[in-house]
């Protein structure tokens, strides 16, 4: 029933039998080798000790009881400088002691003189298969360790305590770190992220039947050379046999580069929607001193086609004005240069900009006397796009016939300027929600005006890029009335 411990093309294991009993020694040999062992011999615990000095061994099977070097000795070497082989004692008669002494001192097994060639076999072959399953463990370890190593994207482990227990190079690199060794270490002593330690919290606190991921944005600020960087960060519990969590695992992924290409593209497209928006718009002016017969007679075939043509330059400038807005909200917004503005010339502007389209519909637009303003520091893009929204919407939402009002005060703190008009006005239930993006009323008057309920989330995020607030105040039937406050000292 001899069985071999070698099935396949595999390197075959290597014994090394130290004891100093020639009778033994034979006798081992002979079975090991049988089983498939390459065996190495030696007659006592010194030899047997340069033997493992020189090549590994896979088991050491020696005696307990030598003259010089016992084999005690040999096992506490083995055991200190060899922890990958395994040592299997051969003890004397009923000494039991012994045997459990040098199983405590990490002895695999032992085996009692005389033992047959069975119990040999099964000693040898039940080590066997354990040294075999380590040697697995520690290969799957190191391909894993080289796998995390290699990644792109950083890991982390940390236990239920928040102390590191793995990290990639990945993982340090993205967050700056170049210390010391972190193993054994606690999170947030040595990466003191303070979004970073909330989601390894949330992670550990999850309960066991729940298998979301954390998912968030960590953002870290441009320093010591290194530009800003922006990365997505997801934490998940792993969980023991019993479901209890016993830590948990963070990978970053650096999305910096995606940022931005995102934002050079809503950059680009903002800048190419406003090139187009301003020689449209004189485009159409031209259109309309023709049209108005100021360029000599118009017969009524030109002015049909130019009215045609007028017609599709205006939807096209209404596209790219949507476009433009959607690149700006994209952008985050209003990162353009403050300037010092005079609000009045400003608001003035506005009005004689808004006329033409207020007066197509008989609608009176002024601008109130106003007391004296202070000059503020904003975006003049910002300001213009801001009066810009609320006009046209008061030119939008009123009927014929009404009157929209441009006024301004001031306190110490703020300048308020407010767009009033004499329209539809704002259904309650719709008065909070009016700043929301994409949000129209739907009603009666306004179902065949058209928009993309955009203009006042614009406004809104301008006006506080600016540090400043707006509020509305209207009554169903009654007109609206849009207020914007701007800090006067304008920081
Ligand atoms: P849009 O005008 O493109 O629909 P806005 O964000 O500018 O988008 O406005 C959102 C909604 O608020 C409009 O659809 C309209 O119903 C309402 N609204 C805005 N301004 C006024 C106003 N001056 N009078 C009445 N309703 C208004």
């Amino acid at each position: 029933m001899s069985s071999s411990v070698v099935e396949d093309g595999t390197e075959k294991p290597r014994i090394l039998v130290i004891d100093d009993e020639p009778r033994i020694r034979e006798a081992c040999q002979m079975v090991l080798e049988e089983m498939g062992f390459v065996v190495a011999l030696a007659l006592g615990g010194e030899q047997g000790l340069a033997m493992i000095k020189e090549r590994h061994f896979d088991i050491i099977l020696v005696d307990l009881m030598m003259p010089i070097l016992s084999g005690f000795d040999v096992l506490s070497q083995v055991r200190e400088n060899h922890p990958d082989t395994v040592v299997i004692v051969i003890t004397g008669y009923a000494t039991v002691e012994h045997s459990i002494e040098a199983m405590r001192k990490g002895a695999f097994d032992f085996i009692p003189k005389p033992f047959t060639p069975d119990q040999l076999r099964a000693v040898v072959s039940k080590s066997i298969k354990y040294t075999r399953a380590l040697q697995d463990i520690t290969d799957t370890k190191s391909r894993l360790r080289v796998m995390v190593n290699r990644l792109m994207d950083g890991v982390m482990t940390t236990d239920s305590e928040k102390r590191i227990v793995l990290t990639n190079p990945a993982f340090l690199h993205m967050l700056g770190y170049h210390g010391e060794n972190v193993v054994g270490r606690l999170v947030d002593e040595v990466l003191p992220n303070e979004t970073l330690v909330r989601m390894i919290d949330a992670a550990l606190l999850m309960p066991r039947d729940t298998f979301t991921e954390i998912v968030q944005e960590l953002c870290f600020e441009a320093r010591d050379g290194q530009s800003e960087r922006i990365l997505s960060a997801r934490c998940a519990p792993f969980r023991g046999r019993t479901g209890v969590n016993l830590g948990a695992i963070t990978v970053l992924h650096d999305i910096t580069a995606i940022k931005k290409i995102e934002r050079m593209k809503s950059d680009f497209v903002s800048m190419v929607s406003h090139e187009i928006r301003s020689p449209m718009n004189s485009l159409l002016m031209q259109m309309k001193v023709i049209l108005d017969g100021l360029a000599g007679e118009v017969t009524d075939k030109q002015r049909e086609i130019l009215e045609r043509a007028s017609g599709k330059i205006q939807s096209l400038t209404a596209m790219v004005s949507e476009l433009l807005d959607l690149a700006r909200i994209e952008a985050g917004l209003i990162t353009d240069e403050k300037e010092t503005i005079d609000m009045q010339a400003l608001l003035v502007d506005q009005v004689a900009f808004h006329l033409a389209a207020a007066q197509a519909k008989n609608i009176s637009l002024q601008l109130e006397q106003l007391p004296n303003l202070p000059t503020i520091q904003a975006s003049r893009q910002g300001m213009e796009e801001v009066f810009t929204n609320l006009i046209t919407n008061a030119i939008k939402y009123s009927p014929r016939d009404g009157r929209i009002t441009l006024s301004a005060t001031k306190d110490n703190e703020y300048l308020t300027v407010t767009v009033q008009d004499t329209g539809f006005g704002i259904p309650e239930e719709d008065m909070e929600e009016i700043f929301a993006r994409f949000f129209r009323v739907k009603d009666s008057n306004t179902r065949t005006i058209h928009g993309t309920g955009l203009g006042l989330a614009i406004v809104k995020s301008i006006v506080n890029a600016h540090h400043g607030s707006i509020k509305v105040e209207s009554k169903l039937g009654q007109g609206a009335a849009f207020s914007v406050l701007l800090p006067i000292s304008g920081e």
